[in-house]
């Protein structure tokens, strides 16, 4: 179709933003039949999905106050794990417990406890509690002094922006357009619906639109006039070029705040540092104070590692501004659908989550998007690896949607489930003998380079 000579496309559904939420529901759309096309404004995976952590993890910390989100992402992980089975490393983490640490030794073991029933879902091992002597043997470098001993637990590296690809590479054969380098600059409205956007001057029409573009989700919605409020969590990261450590490690900051040290087939990264921020998603810039944090923090525990890093990433949690205090923050994600929030016709939002659920995040926006735009077909990422090779169904349940709804509306409730869970396996660790470090060492030292 063409109008006054410039060509018109039309598609079942336009997605904004090419990071791993956009890329996950392009595929996920596409292999339902949707006929999807996906805008990028500058390089795909190359924002907010870059500049993360690179873990496919359940989310421990937030056992301690958001429970179901950690049950729901350690679910997602493996599938994710499942479909992207070649991209993802195994990466073993220590936590080195120290006299005096706001944690001691039994709470840290206790709050692996409870992880450890998720981690199965995951491909995960069960944590092992190590000895001092353990630990420096697995760590040379490590700060003997005060050393208490080390908890194992483990997660999966990844390198982002390669999952974002092999998710796009995936959309497109199953017919997806994808195009970077292209940004939605305006909607297209008929009435109080939105029927398409013009992106450099061309106008693209669909049946609904899509909007994934993490931090810049509130400056997307704004086009339509709809404000979504978010709070910026910034995170910076060093970037050493090197393999520094051979296993992950966790450090409590000076501040009782943890940071990561994770080693990988790209390298080590330090981070990450977790701040409020008022600055603007694309503006968003490491600090020196942030670099200085990381690297005493690194010096502290690790004396000859080295003060000279070869970058630094940084990035923006979009994390949906909810009421209440920090701690009852979810961390979860939500769909917003914009007619029945704002009253304005074919448009979606998917906001916070994380690279971990992003295939969770893609079923449920696409979930939404197919209802609306009257598609049956159910989803089916879960069932062909991200290169085209059939999976079974996963034997593990999705975590309880009821429950999930109760603790939505009464957020407050959250941490009194966390607490009870918590309470639970401190009884069990009580009773229950420790965990001996003997498989821990014969297990990881096959992995050791
Ligand atoms: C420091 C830090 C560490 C983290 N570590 C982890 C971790 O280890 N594991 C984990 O699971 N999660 C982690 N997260 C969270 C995770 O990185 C994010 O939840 C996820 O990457 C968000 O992906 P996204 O696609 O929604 O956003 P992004 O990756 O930011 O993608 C959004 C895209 O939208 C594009 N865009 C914006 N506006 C427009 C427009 N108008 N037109 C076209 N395109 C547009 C942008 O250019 C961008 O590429 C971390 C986050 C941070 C900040």
């Amino acid at each position: 179709m063409r109008k006054g000579g410039t060509p018109i496309r039309n598609f079942d559904a336009v997605v904004i933003g090419g990071g791993i939420t956009g890329a996950g529901i392009a595929r996920d759309l596409s292999m339902r039949g949707v006929k999807t096309l996906l805008l990028e404004k500058n390089s795909f995976g190359q924002a907010t999905t870059a500049s993360s952590s690179h873990m496919i993890h359940g989310g421990l910390r937030y056992l301690m106050y958001d429970r179901l989100t950690t049950q729901t992402t350690c679910w997602d992980s493996g599938n994710i794990l499942q479909i992207a089975r070649k991209n993802l490393t195994r990466l073993p983490i220590l936590w080195p417990v120290y006299r005096g640490h706001a944690h001691g030794i039994e709470t840290v073991e206790t709050l692996l406890e409870s992880y450890d029933q998720f981690q199965v879902m995951k491909g995960g091992l069960k944590h092992l509690r190590l000895s001092k002597e353990e630990t420096l043997s697995l760590i040379p470098g490590l700060k003997a002094e005060g050393l208490v001993g080390a908890l194992s637990f483990d997660e999966w590296w990844v390198n982002p922006v390669e999952l974002v690809q092999k998710n796009l590479e995936s959309a497109k054969k199953y017919g997806a357009q994808i195009e970077e380098k292209r940004e939605a600059d305006e909607f297209i409205f008929q009435s109080r619906k939105i029927v398409g956007l013009k992106s450099a001057g061309e106008e693209i029409y669909a049946k609904i639109v899509i909007n994934a573009a993490g931090p810049w989700i509130d400056e997307v919605s704004q086009l339509a006039q709809i404000r979504i409020p978010l709070r910026l969590q910034k995170g910076t990261h060093l970037v050493y070029k090197e393999k520094l450590i051979p296993f992950g490690l966790i450090l409590q900051t000076q501040d009782e705040r943890y940071v990561f040290v994770i080693p990988s087939p790209q390298g080590t990264l330090i981070g990450p540092t977790d701040l409020a921020t008022k600055e603007k998603p694309g503006q968003i810039k490491t600090s020196e104070e942030e670099i200085q944090y990381l690297l005493k923090t690194a010096a502290h525990y690790l004396p000859s590692f080295p003060s000279r890093y070869d970058s630094t990433i940084v990035g923006a949690r979009p994390i949906l501004a909810q009421k209440g205090n920090e701690k009852l923050l979810s961390r979860g994600f939500e769909v917003l659908d914009h007619l029945k929030r704002d009253g304005i016709e074919g448009f979606i939002t998917i906001g916070g989550g994380k690279m971990s659920d992003f295939r969770l995040m893609a079923e449920e926006t696409s979930n939404l998007a197919c209802e609306k735009l009257g598609v049956q077909a159910p989803c089916k990422t879960a069932l062909e690896t991200l290169d085209g090779k059939p999976l079974s169904p996963s034997s593990f349940k999705r975590p309880s949607s009821t429950l999930e709804r109760f603790l939505k509306a009464y957020p407050r409730l959250r941490e009194t489930h966390a607490f009870l869970h918590l309470a639970l396996a401190f009884l069990r660790h009580s009773v229950y003998s420790q965990k001996t470090s003997s498989e821990f060492t014969s297990y990881y030292s096959q992995l050791a380079p």
